[in-house]
């Protein structure tokens, strides 16, 4: 079997009808995510509709402020495009106004001796980029709080 990957994979897609939001508030630097507007739950991984009532949901701003859940450092890059980049650690974040949602993020600014889980993290923006690839966009990642 091959894979065919666009020419930018593995850059996001925002035209992608569920998860462009989600990119489309990151280039303008506001983590967002989805709320359901008939009973409030948060709506990650996004989907058609909310999973609790079947109700529309928006993208809804959050604050950036979380702690990581858990986490993984990558030694290996499985796509050449990653190759610059390892080591660098991924995992997910709980964040603090979000209840219910665990985002998977990459981590930066990070000594990967010292994370650990229950880390208190906040969200910045970084230009993703990746060897081989052009163009770049704005990603958000999580570094750990002050
Ligand atoms: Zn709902």
């Amino acid at each position: 079997m091959t894979t065919h990957f666009s020419s930018t994979f593995p850059l996001p897609d925002p035209s992608d009808p569920l998860t462009g939001g989600f990119w489309s508030h990151a280039q303008q630097r506001v983590l967002a995510l989805p709320r359901c507007q008939a009973c409030g739950a948060w709506c990650w991984y996004p989907r058609a509709t909310c999973v609790a009532c079947s109700g529309p949901w928006r993208w809804t701003p959050v604050g950036g402020h979380g702690r990581i859940f858990t986490f993984t450092i990558v030694h290996k890059a499985f796509l050449p495009a990653f190759a610059d980049d390892i080591p660098f650690a991924t995992g997910l974040v709980v964040l603090d106004d979000a209840e219910g949602i665990r985002l998977a993020t990459r981590f930066s600014n990070i000594d990967l001796a010292a994370i650990e889980m229950d880390m208190p993290v906040t969200v910045r923006f970084e230009e993703l980029r990746f060897a081989g690839v052009d163009g770049s966009m704005l990603a958000p990642v999580f570094e750990p709080r002050p």
